[in-house]
């Protein structure tokens, strides 16, 4: 067997063994699926998650879509709030929101790397060294198996239930027609029938409902049935539906992401309910963490203690990511009539509050914590821990104005004269 096996060839499985193909580590992925997954779920990822997928060679942009920005409506579709986003390249040099159908990013994944189909893996033991894996030898297993994860229940990790479950319809419709509506994400604030919908491409339509108590993904299982609920946007007859299904959104963590050789990664270690477009951008962001620090450490670059920093940095930043998805949730579906009163009064008059649409538009996520590879002072503002702009070296690399003058602006208003920059490319110190 190869020194790592991936146990999932979901996007978070897939990438990982990217990521470690090109630091010249062998992989195994191993899926029980016969075949690629073709559901479509994630549709939207920011650009700190395209720059990873650029890292491994994924043409993210020759599939994506780049997003508009968001309106926040009423149950009559009437505009309580706009944030309007360019389209132009960010800091990281890709767009901020980019809206694309998971299985196409699945598809261009799978040309990376050579997976395993119809393995399902149900025995994980460790022997200090190594570890088995259905009997076979590995030095390290990663679990990238996804939200019933079995290789979770292997190292006796439980995941925390941060208080979310609702339950949605999620529908996907092809059109070539054109459906006259803004192409930028429509969340639609109503205690009574919460619901998003987002052009995802060319012709890829996304619409969300919140279920009502009693309510199936049965009792919509037709385009007749969905009219209804679609009408408020659409009339057009011209619409093909690619599938319809039932999800509870739900926000949990797992208690350890680690046990000796064994990790957990993706929808594995955490679930974040999807307002904020973040479950599969968090998976991408652990790959990144995880697959320079395993190469170093598998080549005798790094001491094995490094591989502690990974639950200690990603945790943290996990939980920041699922209160905030919690708190738009919230803010979209709770407080009853109250609350739709309340969104009625406030949102018209979002655009007051002084920074709140930078806030709102911004892709950037919080610097990571203190850890052996995050030198962060414990009471002054640094870049370390942050993700440096468009910079992900081969190797840990300091970086000057001089070095690098396309960051000098950066390194100014960061107040640093040099920063180190780590593979993944956040700061470790500056
Ligand atoms: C409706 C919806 C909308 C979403 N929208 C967004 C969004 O806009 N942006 C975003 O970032 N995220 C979004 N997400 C979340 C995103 O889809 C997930 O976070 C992502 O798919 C997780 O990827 P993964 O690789 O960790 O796990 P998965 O995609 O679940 O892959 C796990 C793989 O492991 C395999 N497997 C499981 N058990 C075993 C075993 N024992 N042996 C071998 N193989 C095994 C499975 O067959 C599967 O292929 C959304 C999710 C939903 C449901």
């Amino acid at each position: 067997m190869a020194p790592v096996v991936v146990v999932g060839a979901g996007p978070t499985g897939l990438t990982v063994a990217a990521l470690l193909a090109r630091r010249g580590v062998d992989c195994l992925v191993l899926d029980r699926r016969p075949a690629p997954h073709e559901q479509p779920r994630a549709v939207h990822l920011d650009d700190e998650a395209h720059a990873i997928l650029n890292s491994v060679g994924v043409d993210f942009a020759s599939i994506s879509w780049p997003g508009q920005g968001l309106r926040l409506l009423d149950a009559n579709l009437r505009v309580l709030a706009e944030f309007r986003r360019s389209s132009a390249a960010g800091r990281h040099g890709f767009p901020e929101a980019n809206m694309f159908d998971q299985p196409d990013l699945e598809r261009l994944l799978h040309k990376k790397v050579t997976v395993v189909h119809g393995v399902e893996v149900t025995e994980i033991t460790q022997h200090g060294d190594h570890v088995r894996v259905n009997g076979e030898r590995a030095d390290y297993v990663l679990g990238c198996d996804g939200a019933n994860s079995f290789v979770r229940k292997a190292i006796g990790a439980r995941m925390q239930d941060l208080g979310f479950a609702q339950r949605w319809l999620v529908v996907d419709i092809d059109s070539n027609a054109d459906l006259g509506q803004w192409d930028g994400v429509h969340q639609v604030c109503d205690t009574r029938r919460a619901a998003t919908y987002m052009r995802v491409g060319r012709s890829r339509y996304r619409w969300e409902f919140r279920l009502r108590d009693g309510e199936t993904a049965d009792d919509y299982r037709d385009l007749d049935r969905l009219r209804p609920l679609i009408a408020p946007w659409t009339t057009v007859e011209d619409l093909s539906l690619r599938r319809v299904a039932e999800y509870t959104f739900r926000a949990q963590i797992a208690d350890k992401w680690r046990d000796n050789r064994v990790f957990l990664l993706g929808d594995a270690a955490h679930l974040t309910p999807p307002f904020i477009g973040q479950g599969l951008g968090a998976g991408l962001r652990d790959a990144a963490n995880l697959a320079w620090k395993l190469a170093a450490v598998h080549k005798g670059e790094l001491p094995a203690s490094v591989l502690d920093t990974y639950q200690i940095e990603r945790r943290p930043h996990v939980r920041t990511m699922i209160r905030l998805a919690k708190l738009l949730g919230a803010a979209m579906t709770e407080g009853g009539e109250v609350g739709n009163l309340l969104r009625r009064v406030l949102m018209p008059r979002l655009h007051l509050v002084p920074g709140l649409r930078n806030r709102v538009l911004s892709s950037e996520t919080p610097a990571l914590r203190r850890s052996e590879l995050v030198l962060r002072p414990r009471f002054s503002r640094s870049l370390a821990g942050t993700l440096c702009p468009g910079f992900m070296p081969d190797r840990i690399t300091v970086v000057t104005a001089e070095s690098h003058p396309r960051l000098a602006d950066w390194l100014r208003q960061g107040k640093a004269r040099a920063a180190v920059i780590r593979p993944d490319g956040i700061v470790l110190q500056a």
